[in-house]
């Protein structure tokens, strides 16, 4: 069956069964895949969930807001707004467990795991291409569900909770509920919940797309436990670099299914990736910054024999280890570039200017935090990751004088009132040393062209 279909079997059934009826984990509804991380530091698990919170036994239904925390409800914040949201990758954090007064500590611990996730390359270089907005989401009580016991109950705007499916480091949320704050937000295209607890603990949902949501993946993480940024870390790994986990379970034995579509996951030797030009063979025998070089090691999707992973560890095989490998971080440049584009303007590209019209372009700004932007687009080399160079072309043809700048008429590059048509093009190509992938460079490349009248001056 369906998501949408069981969406439409659950609104059936809402309204006549009793809530407090319910109990933990048997609420019959739609159940969704989550991925969870026991221990920090360690592996991570798949396990199907409800998608919709189960009410807590002996519970009645949540009561309802009063005037004064309704009207905090819902209250959109700006975290790290960097560009127009149809340019930009756009992340939405919502709280949960956090009363009416405790909407500046949400706000806080927002800002603290962003800058948790942020720290981690490539994050640390492409924030440029994030917006960050928060959604204000008004809990009765303060905590979530499941903390500190299993039988622990939170009135909560989510109704997020601990022992999700009897696993206790596993932080489910109701995605129905989640969707709809996340709603109020400009954009989503990713989804951060945050539960107000100090408690170990979070987890990835992936697949949402599928579901109808406009997002594809959900993370949750706990707000005070200093371990809990890197799930939200790995879990963008798959939402946005499309990577597969690179951990295995023992039970699975040997892969025998062949070659498929994972981007860090091989049944290849080195020699038959080179021979085929596949996969990551453009990195092979790398120095890695997740650790040794980059190769085939055994194990990967989950099956421990018969299927190979680039490198020994990485944030995809355990949490231990903060570093994407090589192959990771080009397909998470990749993820950002599909969602982002480096080069925005406030002149329509539809609409046909003169040749004296001011085209000024917004470059993202992908210098690192902390590194002084001398001039947008040329990032501190020590730094960052990123390496924009912006150009301009008239028909094709670059003007090389204007290499860098942000503001352009097209007189200015040549382009007079003689009677033909003429195309401007401003491109900004990300040079960056960890893309290897033409494919890649492509995403990496974004471009806005106008058409100049053959006469007129504006
Ligand atoms: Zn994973």
């Amino acid at each position: 069956m369906t998501g949408l279909a069981l969406i439409g079997l659950l609104a059936a059934t809402a309204a006549t069964t009793p809530a407090s009826a319910t109990p933990t984990g048997t609420d019959g509804g739609r159940r969704v895949e989550a991925e969870y991380f026991p221990d920090p530091g360690g592996p991570g698990r798949t396990v199907e969930v409800p998608a919709a919170s189960p009410v807590q036994r002996g519970r009645s239904a949540a009561a309802p807001l009063s005037a004064a925390e309704s009207a905090l409800d819902g209250a959109v914040g700006e975290q790290a707004v960097t560009g127009p949201t149809d340019d930009r990758l756009d992340v939405v954090i919502i709280g949960d467990g956090y009363t009416a007064g405790q909407q500046d500590d949400f706000h806080a611990d927002a800002t603290a795991k962003w800058a948790d996730i942020t720290a981690l390359e490539p994050y640390k270089s492409y924030q440029g291409l994030f917006n960050v907005w928060t959604v204000d989401a008004v809990s009765n009580e303060s905590g979530v569900s499941g903390d500190p016991g299993a039988d622990s109950a939170k009135d909560t705007a989510l109704g997020s909770y601990f022992w999700c499916s009897d696993i206790e480091r596993l932080i489910c949320t109701d995605i129905d509920k989640v969707a709809a704050y996340a709603a109020k937000a400009p954009a989503a295209d990713l989804v951060v919940v945050i539960a107000n607890s100090t408690k170990y603990g979070g987890a990835g949902y992936s697949g949402l797309q599928a579901e109808g949501h406009p997002f594809n993946g959900v993370s949750t993480l706990s707000s005070d436990h200093a371990s809990s940024g890197l799930i939200a870390a790995h879990e963008i790994g798959h939402s946005v670099g499309l990577l597969d986990d690179e951990y295995t379970y023992e039970a699975y034995g040997t892969w025998t299914g062949g070659e498929q579509g994972g981007i860090n996951s091989t049944t290849y030797t080195p020699a038959q990736l080179t021979e085929k030009r596949a996969k990551w063979y453009r990195w092979l025998g790398q120095s890695d910054p997740a650790g040794g070089t980059v190769g085939t090691y055994e194990g990967s999707a989950y099956y421990p024999f018969g299927i190979y992973r680039p490198t020994a560890s990485s944030i995809m095989r355990e949490l231990s280890n903060t570093e994407f490998n090589l192959p990771g971080r080009e397909a998470m440049i990749a993820g950002f570039y599909r969602a982002g584009n480096a080069l925005s303007s406030t002149v329509d590209t539809d609409a046909t200017i003169g040749p004296g019209r001011r085209i000024a372009v917004t470059p993202a700004d992908l210098t690192t935090v902390g590194a002084k932007p001398h001039t947008h687009g040329r990032p501190d080399a020590a730094t960052g990751l990123a390496r924009t160079d912006l150009r301009w072309y008239v028909d094709g043809v670059e003007k090389v004088a204007a290499r860098g700048r942000t503001s352009v008429t097209p007189a200015s590059l040549g382009v007079h009132a003689d009677g033909r048509s003429h195309k401007v093009t401003a491109e900004a190509v990300d040079r960056t040393d960890a893309i290897r992938d033409p494919a890649v460079r492509a995403l990496a490349t974004d471009t806005l062209t106008w058409s100049v009248r053959p006469t007129g001056h504006r």
